[in-house]
């Protein structure tokens, strides 16, 4: 199946919005099975749009597109296509009754523009909008399938994955299903371990091999076609081999979960607890550690000990450990060991872990941006410090320290 995005915004022309649409929408057709032939981006003008339309299905068998399905004049998207392949607009019922009692709720007046967002073109599949109040739809014309998607990304994105994908493999019907699985790594770049699996990537057939990164994350998606899971997992299991070992060590998931979920039913499954003492991370590794529901159960809180001087109040790191001439520094295997150790008597807790790193953008202490030490003590366990040389901008170091952090975390915790 040949597919084709039609992403339209006179902001995407303009170059004030990027159009990540067309990567998420791109990626999940890939993995899929469905192939992506062109992308197209188009303003909020009614002939231009037309003219998108007319070309797109000429050359493709699924036509994507995102944007325009506001409430204001310049949001085309449904008018034209509906003009396009002759069919009228109507009201979904239980999308307006939805968007009316939003407006009550909030006390807000509701304009009759608001109506243009409960709009489906006649005899076509409606798709829920979980974030919002704009209404999908998804409908085959002439032996073209079209898909509609918002603009807002919080809202295309749940919109493509949960309903416009079930729907397109739907009339998919005389392909064999696609199986999937996804192991997820921490603790190794994306480059490095695609360096590692370069040659499996590149004479990939079947399976594909198809890696993603996050901050901190990566991902692989081995995809083969298949009629049953059983009969997938044997498609996947040669392949899947090799990758465990050339980089088993990092693998820390079978299925989309950040590496803070794991580690954390790992603490709650063992009874243990959590402490961590933040310098450069700034409180991020707490944030992502109590964005997992339940944490409180193993997480006991943390420190953003950010200055010399609380590094050494609250959590007793000598200050000629921390400055002055021959001194160690704050950002130093010395100081983070002590802050992790310090941790445990503080708090009581049976795992304490340190950051402390110089985030850029300018160095210090004389010493290079993104270089980061991190302490894992554990009671009763001889403390460890772990080096780091991270690279990017001052958000992508914060955050890969943070998921370094866990990962550390997770292997001491496998391995106990
Ligand atoms: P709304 O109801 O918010 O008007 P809409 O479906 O009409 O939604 P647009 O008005 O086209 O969508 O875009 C709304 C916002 O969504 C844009 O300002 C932008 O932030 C985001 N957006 C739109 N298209 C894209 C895209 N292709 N990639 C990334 N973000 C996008």
């Amino acid at each position: 199946m040949k597919a084709e995005i039609v992403a339209i915004g006179t902001e995407l022309l303009l170059g004030q919005i990027v159009n990540t649409n067309a990567q998420f929408i791109s990626r999940e057709c890939a993995a899929n099975g469905i192939d992506m032939y062109y992308q197209t981006v188009v303003g909020d003008n009614e002939q231009r749009l037309l003219e998108a339309f007319k070309l797109a299905s000429s050359r493709a068998d699924v036509v994507i597109c995102t944007g325009g399905l506001g409430p204001t004049q310049d949001d085309l998207t449904k008018d034209v296509l509906a003009a396009y392949v002759g069919r009228e607009l109507v009201l979904h019922e239980p999308s307006m009754k939805a968007i009316t009692e939003m407006f009550l709720t909030r006390g807000i007046h509701m304009v009759e523009s608001n109506r243009r967002q409960a709009l489906m073109l006649t005899g076509s599949d409606f798709l829920h909008n979980e974030t919002g109040l704009a209404v999908g739809v998804a409908f085959t014309h002439e032996g073209t399938h079209y898909i509609v998607l918002p603009g807002p990304p919080k809202e295309m994105k749940p919109m493509f994955t949960n309903y416009a994908i079930p729907w397109l493999r739907n009339v998919m019907t005389d392909e064999v299903p696609l199986y999937s699985k996804m192991l997820k790594f921490a603790g190794i770049g994306e480059s490095n371990l695609e360096h590692t699996l370069l040659d499996l990537i590149q004479t990939q057939t079947d399976p594909t091999i198809a890696p993603y990164a996050k901050e901190g994350e990566v991902t692989i998606r081995l995809t083969t076609r298949a009629n049953t899971p059983i009969e997938g997992e044997q498609k996947i299991q040669t392949t899947e081999q090799e990758i465990r070992s050339r980089v088993g060590e990092y693998l820390y998931a079978e299925n989309d979960v950040p590496i803070e979920v794991v580690v954390l039913q790992m603490l709650a499954k063992s009874k243990l607890k959590l402490a961590v003492a933040e310098s450069c991370t700034g409180g991020l590794l707490s944030d992502m550690i109590t964005n997992v529901s339940g944490s409180s159960e193993s997480f006991l809180g943390g420190i953003i000990c950010y200055s010399n001087a609380l590094k050494h109040k609250l959590l007793g790191v000598p200050m000629d450990v921390l400055e002055g001439e021959g001194s160690p520094g704050a950002v130093s295997s010395d100081t983070a060991a002590l802050l992790a150790e310090n941790l445990l008597a503080t708090t009581g807790s049976d795992f304490g872990i340190s950051v402390t790193g110089i985030a850029g953008p300018s160095p210090s202490e004389g010493k290079p941006v993104g270089l980061v030490y991190l302490g894992l003590a554990q009671k009763k366990v001889e403390t460890k410090v772990f080096r780091l040389q991270l690279s990017g901008t001052r958000e992508t170091i914060k955050h890969r320290a943070a998921k370094n952090a866990l990962y550390q975390l997770w292997k001491q915790l496998k391995d106990t």
